[in-house]
């Protein structure tokens, strides 16, 4: 079995396509030799010998010293240099890289190959004495850190003290005795703490450096960094094993780190950054502050005047070859040994949104890509971060972070605190700009969620209400921030130690889930016509259709403007809130008789009315689903005695009655308890009012040439009866109303359910029989299917994904293999008895990409999201459809 897979004149056996075979540094190191840029030779040993390194109980795989043994002779030819040989000695770096960058994460040792007589050859033959032993003190310190466990302070300690003897403060000050004396130091440092010496013998040092990176995949930090982002069914990490070159032998040396094109704006300009006289991990660490490439051409040694010109030159070159081979933004790492240029590593460049958008477009100008590559390329959840404000990155840096929720709705946000919706309301209607912060948020709150500049709560998870609300309007919220403590009454947030309150400020950001204390300067979104181009493409390649959840003619509006071709959701509950309509629910739900509630109804009805006429005005054409009154009526009633007390006394009931009626509407299990389609069927009248809104809207439209095209959806069915009732009642209005007011047209509304109850996706061959479509609700579904209630998910969700038993929140994420499952069965199921019937889905993963490319191969006919998420949503169908 060939574990080790050489690089270099020799041979090169490797390409760019084995990233799971030779992590994606290997790959590309191979890649690179192939192309003919200049790579110092090495080897790879695969992430295979990682997967059985853990399998066979922490050892390497047998015959993998033998393999690397075969591969260091051939690198022994090409460079004329033997391993620990005392003159002229091979040096080697052994590099970790896994299948996908973990940039850090894991380790790294350089110059392995010296000991105490190669120094002596080193020296000489590099004729630069400190170089040699700067080189072995570096071995040494990481060596003994990486390999032997010792911790870096104790070598920190022995640099200092040979520095204060020699009363200077840089390393670099440091002469050429007082680094012998270093390193003479630093072995013993190495006995002391690891209870055994320095290995002398060089083999030993490479066969103990590959165990060590080997075993850095499963350190703390490694783990988690797979965990945060969701990298999973990875080997393991490659080991690669490299000729060193040094960039610190002198002045017409150097190192640097750079982008074939700008990361953060996607500007095809070179970026970079170098050293002269530096070792590598220099750059990264911040010891010296490094000069832009740019500035290169300046950089002249005593003994080569055009060491910077020409290595600025070459640079340029490898630039073009590198984006005209990868057809991609490249990262790169170089190093300059005596003015001879080297590529240490090449990898597809990280970027910004707004970075992704630009190159795409630029590269397809270029003729490098054709947009079917563009669209594909473009991670579409990063598009959020072009929609909405954010903080300065580099303001953001200097400010003082005081703990992490979850990232619930992306944005940026600052503001006074304010602890209740009354106050939030009050004080912005004053001009203040405050930041709700709760425990968690109720639909009561919605009022002042819309009046805060940002929401931070400290329980509720990723689809908590104020998570799913503000994602809504686009309105920034941390949730599930569980370090704070908050108090409510004496209006004070305690965090760390800390107390904020109402007068003091914080910063949040929706996209990292971060609490920073004070204000932090935001730069608004400018969309670009890259945007415009992008969105273009993507609706040219997507099948899927996209329609958005909205309540309001105004995010009818917004979601319209980003592209909605319809609304999947229309919450009628959310227009209960406002004013008198309130008050006017309240009495409804507090009437003892048919006749009361009725009277109530009656008073909502015109502003339903009015609510539809203005969403079909916005939609004109485009369909609309209404979703008939689906939570508890409980979350309409105060459960606090003083607010109970001034209901009462609105609706002209006794106070004890508001009380009594409020404790008899008490569930021990609302979501599961008298809610959806089961209100309609003990209350018929509300149903009815509704769909009587929703008819006499759609006719005062038409009326108006405005073609509105409702459908109404009744939600929470579990059997086929329920929906039978419902469907026959709605018709009967649809055809009253129609002779009210003596309408002869068509108006063709559609009537169908929500998938949301595994009931109904089991059934729904019958199901489909009573209903002209199906939206899947797949927030309930997924509560239902795996029994999580969505609002208590977050007291055991980080151990379920710290113990990898759940990869992702399956609220944010669709879980496809179950929850899927009763989609799939469910669509076939349908159509087995009603060819025609429309499919969608309108729960949150709507607006969750990799939940949109399962939509669209289970063959749903549209998603529906928020208005913010809509550009997401058409990027996402465009990428699942290529
Ligand atoms: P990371 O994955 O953390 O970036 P690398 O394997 O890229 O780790 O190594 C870190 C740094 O060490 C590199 O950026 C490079 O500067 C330096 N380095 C690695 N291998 C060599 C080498 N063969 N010659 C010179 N420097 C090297
Ligand atoms: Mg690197
Ligand atoms: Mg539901």
């Amino acid at each position: 079995e060939q574990l080790v897979y050489y690089f270099g004149k020799t041979k090169s056996e490797g390409d760019a396509t084995q990233k799971e075979l030779l992590g994606g540094k290997g790959a590309n190191l191979a890649e690179m030799t192939s192309i003919g840029l200049p790579v110092p030779p090495g080897f790879t040993c695969t992430t295979e010998c990682c997967d059985q390194y853990y399998k066979q109980g922490k050892k390497l795989p047998r015959g993998l010293m033998d393999q690397v043994n075969e591969a260091i002779q051939t690198l022994e030819k090409e460079t004329g240099k033997r391993f620990g040989s005392s003159d002229n000695p091979l040096l080697l770096s052994v590099r970790s890289g896994a299948a996908q960058s973990m940039p850090g994460m894991m380790d790294t040792v350089l110059n392995l190959g010296l000991n105490d007589e190669a120094v002596v050859g080193l020296a000489e033959a590099s004729g630069n004495e400190r170089f040699a032993y700067d080189a072995y003190r570096r071995l040494l310190n990481m060596y003994g850190d990486v390999v032997m466990g010792v911790e870096h302070e104790h070598f920190e300690h022995a640099f200092d003290k040979i520095k204060k003897k020699a009363g200077v403060e840089l390393d670099t000050d440091v002469d050429t005795d007082g680094l012998k004396q270093l390193c003479g130091d630093y072995k013993k440092v190495i006995a002391k703490h690891a209870d055994r010496q320095f290995p002398q013998d060089p083999i030993e040092q490479l066969r103990l450096g590959i165990t060590a990176v080997f075993a850095s995949w499963m350190v703390p930090r490694a783990i988690r960094y797979r965990q945060i982002n969701e990298m999973f069914g990875l080997k393991g990490t490659a080991v690669n094993v490299q000729t060193m070159v040094f960039g610190n032998m002198g002045q017409d040396c150097g190192t640097g780190v750079a982008f074939t094109r700008d990361p953060s704006t996607g500007r095809n300009k070179f970026y970079g950054e170098f050293l002269v006289n530096a070792q590598g991990e220099d750059v990264v660490a911040g010891i010296r502050t490094p000069q832009p490439v740019a500035e290169m051409n300046k950089w002249k040694a005593p003994n080569n005047k055009t060491v910077g010109r020409n290595a600025h030159r070459e640079l340029l070159e490898i630039k073009d070859k590198l984006e005209a081979h990868y057809k991609d933004v490249q990262d790169i790492e170089f190093t300059i040994e005596r003015g001879t240029l080297y590529m240490l590593q090449t990898r597809n460049g990280k970027r910004t949104g707004a970075a992704a958008v630009k190159i795409a477009c630029d590269m397809v100008k270029e003729k490098l890509i054709d947009e079917k590559t563009a669209v594909k390329r473009i991670p579409a959840g990063d598009l959020t971060q072009l929609l909405l404000p954010g903080f300065d990155p580099a303001a953001k840096k200097k400010a003082t972070a005081l703990t992490t929720g979850l990232p619930a709705s992306p944005g940026a946000a600052f503001g006074k605190l304010s602890f209740t919706a009354e106050d939030t309301v009050a004080r912005k209607a004053a001009g203040e700009q405050v930041l709700l912060v709760r425990k968690e948020t109720s639909p009561e709150d919605v009022d002042g969620m819309n009046s805060a500049a940002g929401i931070l709560t400290s329980t509720g998870g990723m689809t908590s209400h104020a998570a799913v609300v503000a994602r809504g309007w686009g309105k920034c919220c941390v949730a599930g921030a569980g370090e704070i403590q908050i108090d409510e009454k004496k209006r004070k947030i305690t965090v760390n130690g800390k107390t904020y309150g109402e007068k003091d400020t914080l910063s949040i950001d929706g996209g990292t889930g971060e609490v920073f204390a004070g204000e932090i300067d935001t730069v608004e979104p400018k969309l670009s016509g890259d945007f415009a181009t992008v969105m273009k493409w993507a609706d040219k390649y997507r099948t899927l259709g996209i329609r958005t959840n909205a309540d309001s003619p105004a995010d009818a509006k917004r979601a319209r403007d980003f592209g909605a071709e319809g609304i999947g959701l229309c919450r009628t509950e959310h227009m209960f809130f406002e004013g008198d309509r309130l008050l006017n629910m309240r009495e409804m739900i507090l009437a003892d008789t048919k006749e009361a509630r009725e009277k109530a109804l009656q008073k909502l009805l015109p502003h339903q009315r009015k609510d539809f006429e203005g969403i079909f005005r916005a939609m004109k054409g485009l369909p609309v689903t209404v979703r008939l009154l689906d939570p508890p009526l409980h979350e309409f009633v105060p459960t606090d005695p003083k607010a109970q007390k001034d209901v009462a006394k609105a609706t002209g009931v006794s106070p004890k009655k508001v009380k009594d009626r409020v404790s008899a509407l008490h569930e021990n299990n609302p979501m599961l308890g008298h809610r959806g389609c089961r209100l309609s069927i003990t209350y018929p009248e509300i149903l009815e009012m509704q769909v009587r809104a929703i008819v006499e809207a759609a006719i005062n439209s038409k009326k108006k040439k405005i073609d509105a095209r409702a459908e109404i959806m009744i939600p929470l069915v579990g059997t086929v009866n329920e929906l039978r009732l419902l469907r026959g009642k709605a018709e009967e209005v649809i055809e009253q109303v129609k002779k009210d007011k003596g309408f002869k047209g068509k108006l063709d509304i559609l009537i169908g359910t929500m998938i949301e109850i595994p009931r109904a996706a089991l059934t729904a061959d019958e199901v489909a029989g009573e209903a002209d479509f199906f939206s899947f609700g797949t927030n309930d579904l997924t509560q239902m299917t795996f029994g999580y209630s969505r609002d208590d998910i977050n007291g055991f969700l980080p151990d379920y994904l710290g113990q990898e038993i759940l990869e992702k929140d399956p609220f944010q994420s669709l879980d496809q293999t179950g929850v899927g499952q009763l989609i799939t069965m469910a669509v076939e199921k349908g159509r087995s008895t009603n060819k025609s019937i429309k499919l969608g889905i309108c729960g949150e993963h709507g607006g969750d990409p990799s939940s949109i490319g399962f939509c669209h191969r289970a063959g749903l006919q549209y998603v529906s999201c928020s208005p913010f998420r809509v550009p997401i949503a058409r990027l996402a169908a465009a990428q699942a459809a290529l």
